[in-house]
């Protein structure tokens, strides 16, 4: 089980080894589980026709993460 993009998807990339707990929440949640299909990076490409900014989280919230930590900011 898991997103059919999780191996070209910038976010997942990113985040994967991050070792803030929000983020293996997320990445457990939406990459590896059940909330796939709920992505909002998803959502924003098929709206948008175009990538899905690095730091847009699957939540629809924008990262701006350092050292570990989530800041979730709309
Ligand atoms: S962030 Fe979204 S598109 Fe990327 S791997 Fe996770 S669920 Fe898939």
């Amino acid at each position: 089980m898991g997103c059919e993009k999780m191996k070209r998807c910038p976010f997942f990339a990113k985040f994967k080894d991050n070792f803030g707990k929000h983020y293996q929440v997320i990445i457990q949640s939406y990459c590896q589980g059940r909330l796939s299909d709920m992505c909002k990076r998803k959502k924003y490409e098929s709206e948008e026709g175009g990538l899905a900014p690095d730091n847009l989280c699957p939540s629809g919230h924008y990262s701006k993460g350092q050292n570990g930590f989530l800041i979730l900011v709309n």
